[in-house]
């Protein structure tokens, strides 16, 4: 049995999720906590967020984030793709600074206008 708490919403639920009952999940106040306990223990994923340099706005640095969560395993990896990136304004909420990261089909995507 695996305790884990429910990250999804603030609530903040306390939840169980039995690896040897399918991944019951116990605790969850709604059917998110079910899913997300759930794939915490089969594939666990995270949006991704981070900030990049930029030139020519009111701003050194850029944030971003990832438009979908990826996979845990390849965050290190996904945020090491920004390094060498550098921005130069004007850009917009929603542009993609990065696409296709780690293979995943997911981009990185500024999050506000500079
Ligand atoms: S189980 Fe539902 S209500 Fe509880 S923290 Fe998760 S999303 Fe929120």
């Amino acid at each position: 049995m695996k305790e884990l708490i429910c990250i999804v919403c603030p609530k903040g639920c306390h939840l169980k999720v039995d690896e040897e009952q399918d991944y019951r999940v116990t605790g969850n106040g709604c059917p998110r906590g079910e899913e997300y306990g759930k794939m915490e223990l089969t594939h666990p994923t995270r949006v991704v967020t981070s900030t990049v340099r930029c030139t020519g706005g009111a701003h050194p640095r850029c944030p971003v984030k990832t438009d979908a969560p990826i996979p845990k395993a390849l965050i290190m990896q996904a945020v090491r793709c920004l390094d060498g990136v550098e921005l130069t304004a004007p850009i917009h909420t929603g542009d993609i600074v990065v696409p296709n990261v780690c293979g995943t089909g997911v981009s990185f995507v500024a999050t506000r206008d500079l």
